[in-house]
């Protein structure tokens, strides 16, 4: 996907996880389609938290050891893109 994508959405928000789709590329606009027409125009950002999205990749994480936990991550560094898991602070880079 490149910059100037956009992702057209028919029917509504509902079962569209903007996380997710922020998370993999938040370059892109999104435009909301109801009835052939554009209702909504959004454009997305990287996303402050992220759940069970990326799994930390420590062995001593409690999320490595204990089975059911969600992976929460959150933004350490906007400009780097870098999140860092809740639980142990270890750095995801992509
Ligand atoms: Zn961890």
């Amino acid at each position: 996907m490149g910059k100037k994508d956009i992702i057209k959405i028919e029917g509504g928000m509902d079962h569209i996880n903007l996380e997710i789709l922020g998370y993999i590329d938040h370059n892109i606009t999104v435009n909301i389609i109801r009835d052939n027409e554009i209702v909504e125009k959004k454009s997305l950002s990287l996303p402050k938290k992220i759940t069970n999205i990326i799994q930390c990749k420590n062995p001593r994480c409690i999320t490595s050891i204990e089975q059911g936990l969600p992976h929460v991550f959150y933004l350490s560094d906007a400009e780097k893109e870098t999140y860092r898991c809740m639980y142990c602070e270890e750095k995801y880079s992509r």
